[in-house]
This record gives C-alpha cells, structure tokens and sequence, in this order.
C-alpha cells in the first residue's frame, strides 16, 4: 500500500514540513540560478530559460541586458541581432518573438515597467504563471511557488500530492506551508531535483530524505554507486548532510552542471 493511502492529511502536510526542513539544511545555498538585477532583467532570463539550462542563459545575459536595458529597447528590437545574441539558448526566433512583444507590451500598457501582480504578470506575451511566479518571489518579494519540471517529479516522488496540473501544485503544496516559505522552498526542492533527485537516477543512497521519502530506492540506494550521482560544487557537502563519505564523490560530480 502507498504511503498516500494510509497518511492522513495532517500526517502527510508534517511529512511535508518536515522535508521542507531537511531541505533548509542540505541547501543553504539555494538560490535564483538565473542572473537578473531588476524584475525586467528576471522576465527577460526567464523566457530565454525554457528548454535551455540557467547556466547558458547566464552566459548570454550580461551582453543581452547592457544592449537592451529597458522595455522599449526590446520594443523597437532589430530582429536579426536580438536573434544572433539570444541564438545559444535554443528556439532563438520564438523566444525573440516574445522578448520584442513583452516590450511592446510593457511600454504600451505598463509604462514600460514590470507589474508586480500575478494577473497583470499572466497577460503579458512569454510569461505564464510558472514564469510570473519566479518574478513575483525573486524580483519582488511576493511568494510565489514554482512548479517546474523537478518540482512535479519531486513532489509526487514524496507522495505530497497526485494533482497532475501545475496550478492544482501549486494549491496543494501551497497549502502545506506558510506563504512566507514558498519562494525559498521552490528554491530548495529544484535545487534537490538538479542536484541529487535526477529524474532518470536519483542519489537515494546519499540523500537527506530517506527517512521521509517514500521512493527511497527509485535509484541506487548503494552510498558508493549513489554518490556518484551527485552533482554541483556542493556535492561533497551533499553526501556528507547524508551520512555517506563525501570522498565516494567523484571529482567530476563536483565539476558537474546541475540541470
Ligand atoms: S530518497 Fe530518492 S527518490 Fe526520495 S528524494 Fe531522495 S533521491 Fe529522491
């Protein structure tokens, strides 16, 4: 029997809470991955982010954002150069689409300012409520729970939910915790996805939710073969949270790029 069918609510939102915890201790260091300094700069990053890793999209951004540091500067874009710097990140011509029309938009009904509220955020072109969401908590301070990929994986890994529409997520996680959490545990748990609950081979041997974890074993639960597994510079620190030698961390797990 799943461990959802026995649970009741309260249990399962202190099983909630209690990960939640864990994570604040194995992530210290969980963060926004994608580069900005003002909530126009997030919005930009964040429609370059889809289908493409943070890391290359931060190593596009800093020449992006010094070509084009307003709204209007997007809104009367040259096409064929706004495509050549963004071209790295993937669907270059669809994503300069929405870069030129979130700028129109912005200047047109916004003063060329990003608005700070969810059902203004959703109108604009490129950004849905996932992406509103990310610039609602890190570019102004309104909590705001992300559900990403990893975020779906992990939360039905930890049997918190079987909704299967983002918003119906977002509802149901958001609920298990107090709103000033949302933005830091959205950090966290994504920084658990790329770091140490792959999709394909999750680190179950080396990680800090065993005990709480009811796919504990959905990949190597062996410390040696889990430990490989592990990824980012904070690999060793991962293993060793977990209880597991972190010297069974290979050097190219610590060089290795979370997804
Ligand atoms: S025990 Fe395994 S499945 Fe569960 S959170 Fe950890 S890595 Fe993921």
């Amino acid at each position: 029997m799943t461990r959802s069918a026995t649970e009741t609510d309260l249990g399962r939102t202190r099983r909630a809470r209690r990960i939640g915890r864990v994570l604040t201790e194995t992530h210290p260091d969980a963060h926004c991955e994608l580069d900005h300094t003002s909530p126009l700069e997030l919005a930009v990053a964040t429609i370059l982010s889809a289908q493409c890793t943070d890391k290359k999209v931060n190593e596009v951004t800093p020449k992006l954002f010094a070509r084009y540091p307003t709204a209007a500067d997007y809104a009367a874009a040259n096409r064929a150069e706004l495509e050549e710097l963004i071209r790295p990140t993937g669907f270059y011509r669809n994503k300069t689409s929405s870069l030129i029309q979130l700028g129109q938009a912005l200047v047109d009904r916004y003063d060329g300012r990003v608005p700070g509220r969810l059902v203004d955020l959703v109108t604009l072109p490129g950004i849905g409520r996932k992406t509103a969401n990310v610039i609602l908590g890190n570019a102004f301070d309104v909590p705001g729970i992300t559900v990403d990929t990893h975020f779906q994986r992990l939360v039905h890994r930890w049997q918190l939910t079987t909704e299967t529409d983002p918003v119906k997520i977002e509802h149901a996680i958001g609920a298990m915790f107090p709103k000033r959490d949302w933005t830091m545990l959205s950090h966290r748990i994504i920084f658990h996805g790329r770091r140490v609950c792959h999709a394909r081979k999750p680190a179950c041997g080396a990680c800090t939710l065993t005990k709480l974890c009811p796919s504990y074993g959905t990949g190597p639960t062996e410390p040696a073969a889990a430990a490989k597994l592990l990824k980012g510079p904070r690999a060793r620190d991962l293993a060793a949270a977990a209880g597991v030698d972190p010297e069974l961390v290979p050097v190219q797990a610590v060089r290795a790029e979370a997804p």
